[in-house]
């Protein structure tokens, strides 16, 4: 199996490298640079530029408005905006709710929602979680109760990614009780202004607005917002997240993490030189750095078999498992080498001038890439998976 990239691949790696040093706003950049959070504003900002430039959609056929890249050109444009320090887009719209509407929505779905999606219009989020369906998510109780040409939908969301800033939700709600719970349940586009949606933020370890609570009470939702068939929802669902897998991965982001410490490591320590010359701390250094190779490489398998058209499967969950054990590795050994700039931590901190907004800013993803091991799947979830469907335990 040939790894290495073509030169027609590095010719556009070097393309979209140039593109990001020239197009990238500055103050943009510096905020991501120094690690600093990108408000919804700035995040815009940037996507508009992408927009404009026709890279926003990577993944979505030309006739929608999309790039139609190959996954692996997807992963060099992922590998260059992190190291070019641009700002995440915003996945849920892009690409979570974007390619079921483009597979399972009708015309007048795509139409309404998808140009919204492409010039950032609108912003998603994904209302999967609730208090009792999170890893057992088709034990979901949210109920949609058939009402005229419509449904009344009411429940409790959670864990809501961007909930606080979102004008939809695409979400699961159970239409009917069926023998299979994954049976009976739909897949529904729920404007964040309607009546009956109320959004309560949950204040996670690091103490900055990333999810909520969505309550739902009675919240009219018409025929036409749902996507796919009446308790086909699950099929839809599955068919969402297998766009996560590569991108949890998160290879880029662990190697400019891997930047942020060596550079942090490498600096002058009053009377005791730079961590980075302490034989300890460089062996926990350079084993994270091995392990973050072995993973790319690992990346690139499963990138190199997409290629030659076959799915990773169930290997998939060891990119999302070793990938978050990686990430949370890195924000260990950065608050290490933070030394006391680590112990003063206060969400308005991060956005302190200097060195300590920056050391702020490191601790603030140390706290947050503790959710790593949970989101988009919980680690135990993804052994029990290999542990079944790899290794036939
Ligand atoms: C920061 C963050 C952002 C999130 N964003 C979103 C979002 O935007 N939209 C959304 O829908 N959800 C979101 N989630 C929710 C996330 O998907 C769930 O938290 C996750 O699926 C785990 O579900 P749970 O929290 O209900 O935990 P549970 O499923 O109750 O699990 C609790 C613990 O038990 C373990 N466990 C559960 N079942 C098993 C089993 N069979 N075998 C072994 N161990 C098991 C789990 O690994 C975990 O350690 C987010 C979560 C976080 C933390």
């Amino acid at each position: 199996m040939n790894l290495d990239f073509s030169p027609q691949e590095e010719a556009f790696r070097r393309e979209v490298r140039a593109f990001i040093a020239r197009a990238l706003p500055a103050d943009i950049r510096a905020r991501v640079r120094a690690g600093r959070p990108v408000g919804k504003d700035d995040t815009v900002r940037w996507q508009k530029i992408l927009f404009a430039r026709g890279w926003i959609a990577p993944g979505w056929p030309r006739a929608h408005g999309g790039a139609a890249w190959s996954p692996t050109e997807r992963y060099l444009f992922d590998c260059e905006t992190v190291a070019g320090d641009a700002p995440f887009v915003n996945p849920f719209g892009l690409d979570r709710v974007a390619p079921v509407l483009i597979r399972y929505g009708t015309p007048e779905q795509q139409r309404q929602f998808l140009p919204r999606i492409l010039d950032s219009s609108d912003w998603w989020c994904q209302g999967y979680s609730e208090p009792g369906a999170g890893s057992d998510l088709a034990a979901l109780a949210t109920r949609a109760v058939a009402d005229g040409d419509g449904y009344r939908v009411s429940g409790q969301k959670t864990w809501t990614s961007f909930a606080h800033c979102a004008d939809w939700m695409f979400c699961l709600a159970r239409t009917s009780v069926e023998a299979r719970p994954q049976d009976g349940i739909s897949f529904l586009l729920v404007d964040m202004r309607a009546p009956g949606v109320t959004v309560r933020p949950i204040e996670i370890l690091d103490g900055l607005p990333h999810v909520s609570e969505v309550y739902l009470d009675d919240v009219r939702v018409p025929a036409a917002h749902r996507v796919g068939a009446e308790g086909r929802g699950w099929e839809c669902a599955k068919y969402l997240l297998g766009f996560e897998r590569i991108q949890i991965a998160e290879v880029p982001q662990s190697k400019r993490l891997l930047a942020t410490l060596k550079r942090i490591a490498a600096r002058e320590r009053p009377g005791a030189g730079p961590l980075a010359r302490d034989a300890r701390f460089a062996d926990r250094v350079a084993r994270v750095e091995i392990d973050l190779l072995a993973h790319e490489v690992t990346v690139l398998r499963a990138l190199a078999e997409f290629a030659a058209g076959r799915a990773p499967g169930p290997r998939a969950s060891m990119l999302k498992l070793v990938g978050a054990e990686i990430r949370q590795r890195l924000t260990d050994l950065i608050v290490a080498a933070l030394g006391s700039a680590s112990l003063r931590y206060e969400p308005a901190l991060v956005e302190a001038p200097g060195e300590a907004g920056e050391a702020a800013a490191q601790v603030a993803h140390w706290l947050y890439s503790r959710a790593s091991s949970i989101y988009g799947g919980s680690n135990e979830i993804q052994r029990n998976i290999l542990a079944k469907a790899v290794l036939g335990l």
